[in-house]
């Protein structure tokens, strides 16, 4: 069975090497010192090893099952739910008013990483509920959070997100799901909804479901949607369960993995709902909860590579094939172990650059989003909202593409199931698909993100990264990262100008590249953390730090991606400068 360690150093040099969070002017952020922040991050790797972990092969096997109108989850969830919600695991940043502990963002992330990696089907029961309980505390009436909130930050009630129909994914203008006014002021909800994470379960007294649809009069496409509130249980005055409400589960769906998370078809029947937000703006709603949303997806990418790479990492320094070609390692053994190999490093390499450069970038990510949602800066909200399409595209799609190389690592052993490798990659495959298609985040990111505000944001990123640079000129040790980063920069804004001087006159040349300047841009931002990273060890190094073999390691590993993983930047920058020609060539009827 594969196994994992919460990587609590890493965190820890993150939060207090490189993002130095105790000194960061974010409101909550002083009371974030090394030994609080430690102390957090022990406990939860506590949970996530001895919980979570051996659950995640379960969830796995056995799977969500329908039995009688109610889902069961797979042995043994409903009592870690239980342990984890006793802990308060589940509310850690959520607002004091409605019983969190108003911890920042950046620590539930953070922390969330380590039960993603340990078990992600697992794990989006709460990431789902957490996404209802931002939705509600933005758009919801005083009414509305003194009812729902305070069971939905315990977990004693969890959420769940119905935008998904059978002919409407990414299209949500297509949406059937009706709502009917009521005398009483609330809707009659009428329709079916598929693939909802998280739609049933034993493991919660109640779920509320929140629901887009389209209520009389808002007019055609997305512009007439509205969000509704539709619990399975309805609530009394006095805040006790009710009625059961007319919503129920068509079915399970049997899926490539996350097995353990129940995935369904909700049946609404004329069940009763609560307009959340305004009327016909359902999804500028949504839209406000997305940059959570999918900041917690991209850390779903690098998370479960995470947990691959460790049991790949084992393997390789376990498993003895072939001798090293520059002299044996293992000389009384019949063969080296697989890490002697330059083949093997080079996988090993590319999972581990990426995923600490990764980790970097979302927790930074984090930071931002504490920052405008305490003080209101309204710039940074900008950043974020162009960066998170990079953030979820780039870091699911190497995500998933880092569990593949983890069981690699394993050569047949990681086709077979016993070994686990395979549950990573199935798992980690959806992050690619859900909260957006990651073709859908490259066309927000070229097609909205890079002209939003008059192109401020984007202008704003390349000034960050131009300061970057300039702040290392003349230290001899940065100067491969300086240089790799300012050529990798320049590439992005050639990219940039490329679509801005041909997307007017032919769009299809600005979509053609989207995808390419999505992880153009991904690789730009690691380049950014990895110099920021290097910076931290060198720093520490020079401040005299007795782990010096762990700063050291941090810079080699950078070098690594400098040399190796930026360069692609030159090869989607060719692709992006090709135009739509060579991809629109063909008529469709020639395919
Ligand atoms: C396991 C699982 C869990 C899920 N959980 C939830 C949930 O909790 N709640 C919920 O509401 N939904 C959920 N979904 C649904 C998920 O968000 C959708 O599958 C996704 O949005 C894509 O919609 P679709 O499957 O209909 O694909 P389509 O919209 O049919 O798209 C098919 C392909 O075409 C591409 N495409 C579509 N339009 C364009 C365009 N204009 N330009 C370029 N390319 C385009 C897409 O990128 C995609 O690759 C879940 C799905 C799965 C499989």
């Amino acid at each position: 069975m594969p196994s994992y360690t919460a990587p609590v150093k890493d965190m820890q040099f993150l939060l207090h090497d490189v993002l130095k969070v105790s000194e960061a002017d974010i409101p909550g952020y002083a009371d974030l010192d090394r030994s609080f922040t430690e102390a957090v991050f022990d406990e939860a790797a506590k949970v996530a090893q001895d919980i979570l972990t051996p659950l995640n092969v379960v969830g796995d096997v056995e799977g969500c099952a329908l039995e009688n109108g109610i889902v069961r989850t797979p042995k043994g969830f409903k009592e870690a739910f239980k342990t984890l919600r006793e802990g308060g695991w589940m509310s850690l940043d959520a607002a004091p008013e409605y019983g969190g502990q108003g911890l920042p963002y950046l620590m539930h992330t953070a922390v969330n990483e380590t039960f993603v990696s340990a078990n992600m089907a697992f794990n989006m029961y709460q990431g789902l509920t957490h996404g209802a309980y931002s939705a509600i505390l933005v758009h919801g009436t005083e009414e509305q959070k003194a009812k729902w909130l305070p069971k939905l930050v315990t977990c004693e009630w969890t959420g769940t997100m119905n935008l998904t129909e059978p002919h409407c994914g990414t299209d949500l203008g297509l949406l059937r799901t009706r709502a009917e006014p009521q005398a009483d002021g609330s809707y009659k909800i009428t329709g079916q909804k598929i693939f909802i994470s998280a739609g049933d379960h034993d493991m919660a007294e109640n779920i509320v479901h929140l629901v887009l649809a389209k209520a009389p009069g808002g007019g055609e496409g997305t512009k007439g949607i509205s969000l509704f509130i539709v619990p399975k249980f309805l609530v009394n005055e006095d805040g006790s369960l009710g009625d059961r409400n007319a919503v129920s589960v068509g079915k399970v769906e049997h899926k490539m993995g996350i097995h353990g998370n129940a995935t369904c078809v909700m049946n609404y029947d004329g069940a009763t709902g609560y307009l959340l937000g305004e009327l016909h703006k359902g999804m500028r709603a949504m839209f406000t909860m997305m940059n959570e949303a999918r900041l917690g997806v991209a850390l779903q990418g690098y998370a479960v590579a995470e947990a691959a790479y460790q049991n790949a990492l084992a393997y390789a320094k376990d498993r003895l094939q072939g001798r090293d070609v520059t002299g044996a390692k293992n000389p009384n053994g019949p063969a080296d172990p697989l890490i002697v190999h330059p083949d093997i490093r080079r996988n090993l390499m590319e999972q581990k650059s990426f995923i600490e450069g990764a980790r970097a970038l979302t927790y930074w990510g984090a930071t931002l989003i504490d920052r405008y949602t305490r003080t209101g800066d309204a710039a940074v909200e900008g950043l974020v909202s162009l960066m998170i399409p990079v953030l979820k595209g780039f870091q699911t799609d190497k995500g998933f593409e880092m569990a593949v190389q983890a069981q690699q690592v394993f050569g047949g052993h990681g086709y077979i199931e016993e070994w686990g490798m395979s549950q990573f990659a199935r798992d980690a495959r959806i992050a690619m698909i859900y909260e957006g298609a990651n073709g859908i985040q490259a066309l927000d990111l070229v097609g909205r993100k890079l002209a939003q505000d008059g192109g401020k944001h984007v202008m704003a990123f390349f000034e960050m990264v131009k300061a970057e640079c300039k702040a290392h000129e003349g230290d001899e040790r940065m100067k491969g990262f300086v240089e790799a980063l300012k050529t990798a920069s320049k590439q992005l804004q050639q990219a940039g100008m490329f679509f801005m001087q041909n997307g007017m006159k032919n769009p299809n040349a600005a979509l053609a590249g989207s995808y390419d300047f999505m992880h153009m841009m991904g690789h730009v931002c690691l380049g950014l953390m990895w110099t920021r990273m290097a910076k931290a060890a060198y720093d520490a190094l020079d401040a005299g730090a007795a782990d010096r073999d762990f700063y050291e390691a941090k810079i080699a590993t950078g070098r690594f991606y400098m040399a190796r993983q930026l360069p692609a930047c030159s090869m989607h920058l060719s692709r992006i400068e090709s135009g739509a020609d060579p991809v629109m060539a063909l008529a469709a009827e020639a395919f």
